[in-house]
Order: structure tokens, then sequence, then C-alpha cells
């Protein structure tokens, strides 16, 4: 089973506030995931903190994945670009820049 590429646009889970969407949960769900890989993609350093590391959420044959998220930002697209090493899930995350979890012009690292 081929796994999904998950393409994002950030800004449809946001409201007019910049602030993450609740509602519907699942959406909720979704979005903080994807936040989380923005933090840990778009951190300035190399070498991110443990606390940002991002475990994949996937349950092949039902089973928790939790393998470590890789994520970077493709130099061309600008897109956040995420995939799973274990079970092959991956995605897509555009219209991040500027959001509170783009980490990549801030001095310091404070939410
Ligand atoms: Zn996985």
């Amino acid at each position: 089973m081929a796994a999904d590429t998950w393409i994002s646009d950030m800004t449809h889970f946001l409201d007019q506030n910049g602030n993450l969407v609740k509602e519907p949960k699942e959406a909720r769900v979704l979005a903080d995931y994807f936040a989380a890989i923005i933090v840990m993609a778009s951190y300035p350093e190399p070498d991110y903190p443990p606390a940002y590391r991002v475990s994949c959420r996937r349950r092949p044959q039902r089973k928790p994945c939790r393998e470590e998220i890789v994520g970077f930002i493709d130099p061309e697209s600008d897109d956040v670009v995420w995939l799973c090493p274990k079970c092959n899930d991956r995605g897509f995350i555009s219209n991040w820049r500027g959001t509170i979890w783009d980490m990549s012009e801030r001095g310091d690292v404070e939410q």
C-alpha cells in the first residue's frame, strides 16, 4: 500500500488571528502535527532540541509507527518537506513562513 502524500497549506489551519483552528477535532490534530513539523524543519540550527522531535503519527497495520519525522525546507519551492523514513508517510507544507511556528529568523526559541 502506497503512503499518502500530504499537501498542506498552513493558512487552512489558521483562524483570522493566526491561531490554530480548534474545530473540527481532526483538523486540530493535524494542525498540531504540521505545526510541530514546521518548528522542527525551520529551526535555524541543524541540530534542533530533542523537545522539537516529531514522531510519526501513522499506524501501519494498526501499530503506531512513531519513527522520527525528517523535515527540511525545499530551497526552490520554500515548502516544508517532511517524511517518515520508516513508513514513508510524507508531505509538503506551504504558507508556513511568518506563522508563529516559523523559527527560521528568530534569535530565541521561546513560544
Ligand atoms: Zn512512519
